[in-house]
């Protein structure tokens, strides 16, 4: 870290910033500059991370040179992670393609949905149980009976599932049935659930928070990291903007900006980010153009009848569409589908 400090410091200020810093456990260096004088700080920064630095006397900027969050970052981890999802991995080399309906409104709606989104060449299979909805009045889910239907519908796919947890009293029950935790926008910053997720070893979806900057979904991650999981995938679904042709806005940049801070998958979600299914096709293709190792794509078998997202879920043959549109962007940005 290094401490910039305001011009005309006193020796006396330099010698109060560097004994605090000492008094902490890393070591300081003058560097006195023409116009300025810094304060390097050398060792651990987590020492320094509970002081208020801009309340010391003398004190006008700081500068962290390590990223905050150290485990998911590339520095030190230059290789990419790939996480094991069922029988496939994400991360590597093959795009991995999550599919299916925003809740699990029953078996019938399932089978069909994995059995078409399989055969399309999808990879997972999502789908809520619980469901974190705005209104208190709106569908929240089907709970653990959704959950069973998800692990019977995997016994006959194959497909491995994913679906939300939201509590940190669920954490448990959804682990028995789930292959990747899903952990929403509206939780990312629950640090009580990031920490339960953390001690498990299953894969962690986690997806920015609709106000989240990109270091806040880094440092969420580093939470679950932190406990020991290493398994976290990254998701981008679009932030809360004053534009509102869409339902959220498509943070495309931030594709790029997290393949370069975190060794972590980035996967995308241009349904939540769209909200309406004609402008999903081209989210996807942009997203995997932009880097990402997959997709998170809402399908429904009559979105017309959805409980959750009707309008924003693709019918199977839009699914199959958006399928084929994707090949050509995929063998562009050097990935298989
Ligand atoms: C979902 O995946 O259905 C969902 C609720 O997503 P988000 O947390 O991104 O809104
Ligand atoms: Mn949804």
């Amino acid at each position: 870290m290094i401490i910039i400090t305001r011009p005309g410091v006193t020796d006396e200020e330099l010698d109060h910033i560097r004994e605090r810093i000492e008094a902490l456990g890393p070591r300081t260096h003058l560097i006195r500059g023409e116009h300025r004088t810094v304060v390097l700080c050398i060792g651990d920064q987590q020492d320094l991370v509970n002081v208020p630095m801009l309340s010391i006397p003398g004190v006008e900027a700081v500068r962290p040179v390590m990223k905050p969050y150290k485990l998911a970052s590339r520095q030190g981890h230059e290789e990419s992670s790939e996480v094991q999802i069922g029988d496939s991995t994400i991360g590597g080399n093959a795009l991995s393609i999550i599919a299916g309906p925003c809740s699990v409104e029953g078996l019938s709606m399932l089978q069909e949905t994995a059995r078409h989104v399989k055969a399309a060449g999808a990879t997972a299979l999502r789908g809520g149980a619980f469901k974190p909805r705005s209104s208190p009045y709106a569908f929240d889910g089907l709970g653990e009976e959704g959950l069973k239907i998800l692990s019977d519908v995997r016994a006959e796919t194959g497909l491995p599932v994913v679906t939300e947890v939201m509590d940190t009293r669920q954490v448990d029950l959804v682990a028995e049935y789930a292959d990747v935790l899903q952990i929403g926008a509206r939780n990312m910053q629950n640090f009580s659930l990031l920490t339960e997720v953390g001690r498990l070893h299953r894969p962690i979806l986690l997806k920015r928070g609709m106000s989240a900057k990109v270091t806040d979904l880094l440092l969420a991650a580093e939470y679950i990291m932190k406990q020991g999981n290493m398994n976290v995938l990254l998701c981008e679904r679009g932030i809360r903007t004053f534009e509102d042709s869409t339902r959220n806005t498509f943070d495309l940049a931030a594709i790029p900006v997290l393949k370069k801070e975190t060794h972590l998958p980035v996967v995308a979600d241009p349904s939540h980010a769209a909200g309406r299914r004609d402008l999903v096709p081209a989210l996807s293709y942009a997203a995997i153009a932009a880097g990402a190792d997959g997709l998170i794509v809402e399908v429904h078998p009559n979105p017309e009848m959805a409980v959750s997202d009707g309008d924003q879920s693709l019918v199977f043959d839009e699914f199959d569409s958006l399928m084929a549109g994707l090949a050509p962007f995929a063998e562009a940005a050097g990935r298989t589908l």
